[in-house]
Parts: C-alpha cells; structure tokens; sequence
C-alpha cells in the first residue's frame, strides 16, 4: 500500500492540504504502508523553493514524516511527454489548433443556449490538408486526449462510496499539453502528469480533497488510455469556514505557519485536523497523539459532509496539550519565544517554577508570554490594582509586612513562611488577611488577577522583586 501528498509548491502550507497529508499519512500508517511526498512544481511561474521549504518544514513540524525521497514533478517532464507523444501516436490525442478567439465564440454560444462550456472536439479528426493550412497560418496548438461520449466512469470510492460520472460532463476532449509549436510537445498539464507519476510511484490509493473528484473521472480515462493500473480513490470532504463555506484565504488563518505563530502546538493542531472529518470509535478519547490515531485509523470513519472548522475546539484541544506536557517541554517550547521578545538570562529552576505557574491558564503557547510578562518586566499598575491600593489600611498594612520581610529569612523558598508572614501582617497592623493578600497581589502583580499569589510571590522573592516592588507601591501611594 503507497499513498502520496502532491502539493503544488504555489502557496504556503495550507490546512487543507495539511489534513489530507495527515489522512494518507494516518492510512499507510495503519497500514504498514508508505507515504510519499511529490512536489508537483510543474508551473513554474506560479512554483518557489520557498514555498516548497515552507510545506516541507510545516509537515515535519506537524509530525508527518515520509517513506523515500520527494519526488520532484519537473524532473519527469520528459516522461510525461513521452506518454503524450505514445497516446498521439496510438490516435488517442491529437493537435488542436483552435484558438482564443473560437473558443471563446464556443462558450458564447453555449451559454446563450444556456448550455455548459464545453470544447466541441472540432479539430479532432483534422484530415493532413486542414492541418496544413493551420499551420501555415501560423497557429500553436494544445494536445487534446479524446474523451468518448457517453461513456459511464466509475468507482468505488473509499469515503464517498460508488461514483459514476458521465464522459459527457468533463468538458469535452481534455487538454493534456499547453499550447506550443506543432513541432513540439508544450508543458504537460496536472491530469496526465499526476496519472504518469502515480503509475511511476506504484500509489496504490490516492486520497485527496473532493475538489479533485471531477480530476478524477479524466485520469482514470487516461490510466486505461496508458494501460496502466487504476489505483482505488477517497475523496475527503472539504473543511468548511463557519458559514458553510470553503475554508479560504479570505477566512484569515489557513497557513500552517499562521496557526504556530500564534501560539497553537503541532500535537494539538495535527489532532485536530485529524478530527476535521474523522471521528473515533465511541469510548475513545478524542485527545490523541498521531501514533495513538494510526493505530485506529480507518477510511471508513470519514464523513461524507463538509467539515466546519471550530476554532473553540481547537482552542480546547490546543489547551489541553498544554495542560498535560510535561514542564520541561513546555519551558523548552517558550524558552524561544522568550527570546525573541528579550528574555534571555534566567535560572532554569526558577523558570520550570514560573512554567508551572501559569500553565493551568494557557490555551495558546503565546499566552506563556503575556502570562509571564509581569516576572520578567516592570508593569503598569491596572485601574483596579490602583484602587486596592487606595483602600483604606492597604498601604499601611503592606509597610508592615515589608518591615516583617525584612526581618525574616524570607527568601522565596518557603511558602509557609510567606503565609506566616502575612498572617503577622495581619495582626499588626491589625487588618484582615484579606486586605494584605489583595494588596501583596496589586503591588506584585500590577493586577487583580493572575496567577496564584502565594507562587508569583516565591517566584518574585527569588529574584529579589518583591520588596522592590512593594516599596515602589508605598512611596507612590
Ligand atoms: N497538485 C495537486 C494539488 O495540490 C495535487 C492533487 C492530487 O492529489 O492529485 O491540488
């Protein structure tokens, strides 16, 4: 069993493309099988290595790794022009010379007629005469396969169940070769080179978007032009925005690499996309690792209907990701998003400590930065933390506690001895616990909420803020 991806290399890393990726790599993984990756990068003016770099990196970051070298579409070009030159040779596609200008009057007519736009095969049984003088017009020509009429294609397909088209819906005779010179063969286009390189790559199942199933009624004709083995097909339905639309650009975010800048995890992204049309066996835990998903893993669960795309839930699952990694992971994923806002020098200790922290309250890895913001820089005291520490006996009862610091060996250490100290704060200045707790909390914090008190406090006495801080509070108040 062999399945394949082949993204063309024109946009970045598409969540599409990224979840039919995850289908074929979850199938051949149940399956013992392989997954390859073909880049098909055949038009070249709309095809950057960039673009091939940014699909490459976001596969592997998902976890989607793949069997053998990609394959490169362009270095097969030949072959593809080789399969033209045989089907044009065995009268089974030949040179049509209509141009622009007639086809365009086609479709005008047709659509007063309000017929579909379909290619009427004129130019398909040209005798050597009216080829002759086309040429010598100077016309170019496309290559056209013969698609005979009324011909029924079927197929069983895994997901969708059986599909038959009608030959007579698919446009009329196919362009397989862009316009050129008679003399030559133009560039080969996308249904004859896939059908060439999948036969190349022996892809027993291809899996891919429903968009392509209309692709799919021409290749198969071409596969039994060429003699080849037709390979079985799923077709997976479409990711659907919140309005029952295609998911598209014009939605926002669907580049893979939009989704890992803002904060999402590959695990919690990659198992959510396996939820975007597949559904688990009842008893089974809709978090899951890719591994756990293979083992399970069946064309069969797929739906049929469009899947809509439910930020809440990645949202959650995204959370839940976070909330179960272990802290050393989760401090080596934000140690380079610290970085790069500035926060370079800390104790690895104290910073597993803060990760710790905040942990319970992330959803996104991003939140690692705004949660952590207030241990690594100065803050700006918010409307609430301002009147809490207007409060009558707030300042005076944080002067006390800070004079108790002092007197203490308080050093972050001994959470015990941070709550001793604010019940003797309490008695002193003879206030309730209350009061000095939501003070501590402003004058630390900046902040009414947050994390918890008694852990921000450790974690700011550790690096010497916590009496800094207070003293700020009771000068400015
Ligand atoms: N290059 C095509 C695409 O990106 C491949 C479709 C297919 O899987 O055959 O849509």
């Amino acid at each position: 069993m062999r399945v394949r991806l082949a993204p063309s290399p024109t946009g970045t890393l598409h969540i599409g493309t990224a979840r039919t990726a995850l289908f074929n790599w979850l199938y051949a993984t149940n399956n013992n099988g392989n997954f390859l990756l073909r880049i098909e990068d055949t038009d070249l003016n709309r095809s950057s290595d960039q673009f091939t770099k940014n699909i490459i990196e976001g596969l592997q970051w998902l976890g989607i790794n793949w069997d053998e070298e990609p394959v490169i579409q362009s270095k097969n070009i030949e072959k593809h022009c080789d399969a033209i030159r045989s089907l044009i040779e065995r009268g089974l596609a030949y040179r049509c010379y209509v141009n622009e200008e007639e086809l365009e009057s086609i479709r005008e007519d047709q659509k007063n007629k309000g017929l579909p736009p379909r290619y009427d095969n004129r130019h398909r049984n040209l005798t050597k005469k009216e080829e002759e003088f086309y040429i010598s017009e100077g016309r170019d020509c496309v290559i056209r396969f013969r698609i005979e009429n009324d011909t029924l294609i079927s197929w069983n397909d895994l997901i969708r169940g059986p599909i038959t088209w009608n030959s007579n819906d698919l446009g009329g005779d196919m362009v397989i070769a862009r316009r050129s010179d008679h003399s030559e063969i133009g560039a080969p286009l996308y249904n004859l080179a896939v059908v060439i390189d999948d036969n190349a790559m022996r892809i027993s199942h291809v899996i891919r978007g429903e968009d392509h199933i209309s692709n799919t009624a021409k290749q198969i004709l071409l596969y039994q032009a060429l003699g080849f083995n037709v390979p079985k097909f799923a077709h997976s339905p479409l990711i659907l925005n919140s309005n029952g639309k295609k998911l598209s650009k014009r939605d926002g975010v669907t580049s893979i690499d939009e989704f890992k800048s803002m904060g999402y995890i590959p695990e919690a992204l990659a198992n959510y996309m396996a939820l975007l049309g597949w559904s688990v066996k009842e008893g089974m835990d809709e978090i899951f690792s890719l591994k756990e998903a293979a083992e399970v893993f069946t064309l069969n669960r797929i739906n049929k209907a469009g899947a809509k795309f439910d930020w809440d839930k990645l949202n959650w699952i995204n959370s839940q990701f976070i909330h179960n990694m272990p802290t050393e992971k989760l401090l080596d994923s934000l140690i380079p998003l610290w970085k790069g806002v500035g926060w370079k020098s800390f104790d690895r200790e104290w910073a597993l400590d803060l990760v710790n922290l905040i942990a319970p309250s992330m959803t996104f890895l991003t939140d690692g930065i705004s949660q952590s913001r207030v241990f690594f820089e100065d803050y700006q005291l918010e409307p609430n933390a301002i009147e809490q520490l207007k409060n009558k006996g707030a300042k005076e009862s944080l002067l006390v506690l800070t004079k108790l610091i002092k007197l203490s060996k308080w050093n972050g250490r001994d959470i015990d001895e941070g709550k001793n100290l604010i019940n003797e704060a309490s008695k002193e200045a003879d206030v309730k616990k209350g009061l000095i707790m939501k003070s501590l909390r402003a004058a630390l914090l900046g902040s009414m909420q947050g994390p918890d008190l008694m852990g921000s406090w450790s974690l700011l006495a550790r690096i010497n803020l916590d009496i800094k801080r207070l003293e700020k509070c009771i000068q400015d108040f």
